[in-house]
């Protein structure tokens, strides 16, 4: 049997291969460990080869398994839709949200995050699909929003997110190149620090690699399948 160490360090291998392929450097490509509904135990499993970034949904989830892994420097993301009264102990847990998803999260954030004394690091999440089962800004209002976004206190907004529809890999390409040409225009704001394209899953981050993308939300090709009713987008 496979370990999780071996899952790792294969995926690390073949976004380096990929990176390379695409004409770009395997190391400015960084992965968030998606971890949840694995243990604790496992998560140790990947830090120990090499994994420092780890990503979950649910804020509870995330805030129980931050504390049993309190002697591990690792840097916690959130990726799921966030509920406007969490923002507190969102702000405390994460070092960045990728899912800001709406304006009035934004502005909640900024207040939780000045209250904090913190400079909160977030994504904006687009909805670049369009699909009404996702979340995020709709295309058509996002260079406003994100506008918007980044002139709220509290907040360092560092680039964009999305999740392309499942299915197959090459059906992403187009969402995920819409969102890197956001991501262009969105840099040439003024005062704009984006550096971050979030984009590409288990299923799909050989293509997003090709596109652009700089940092990988990767769970299934670790851990192997889990349960696919809570997968996505919950909080
Ligand atoms: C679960 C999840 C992922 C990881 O998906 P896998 O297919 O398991 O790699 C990435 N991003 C978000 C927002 C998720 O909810």
């Amino acid at each position: 049997m496979i370990s999780l160490e071996e899952n790792y360090l294969n995926l690390r291998a073949d976004i380096a291969q990929t990176a390379e392929k695409a004409g770009r450097a395997g190391d400015e490509i960084g992965v968030v460990v998606v971890t949840k509904q694995v243990t604790s135990e496992a998560v140790r499993s990947v830090y120990r080869v090499g994994a420092t970034m780890v990503g979950e949904n649910r804020v509870q989830e995330a805030l129980r398994k931050r504390s049993e892994l309190s002697d591990l420097p690792l840097e916690w993301h959130l990726i799921g839709h966030l509920q406007t009264n969490k923002v507190k102990q969102a702000v405390e847990a994460f070092s960045l949200i990728h899912s800001v998803d709406r304006l009035p999260l934004a502005e909640a954030l900024a207040v939780a995050a000045q209250k904090a004394g913190k400079v909160q690091e977030i994504l904006v999440q687009v909805n670049v699909s369009g699909e009404a089962s996702k979340f995020g800004l709709p295309l058509a209002e996002a260079l406003d929003g994100i506008r918007a976004v980044m002139a709220l206190p509290g907040l360092s907004v560092k680039g964009l997110m999305t999740i392309a529809p499942y299915g197959e890999p090459e059906e992403a390409r187009r969402h995920f190149r819409r969102l890197r040409e956001l991501f262009e225009e969105a840099r040439e704001i003024p005062g704009s620090e984006l550096t971050v394209l979030s984009m590409g899953m288990s299923n799909d981050y050989r293509v997003a690699i090709e596109e652009g993308a700089t940092l990988l939300r990767i769970g299934t090709a670790i851990f192997g399948e889990r349960n696919k009713q809570n997968l996505e987008e919950e909080c």
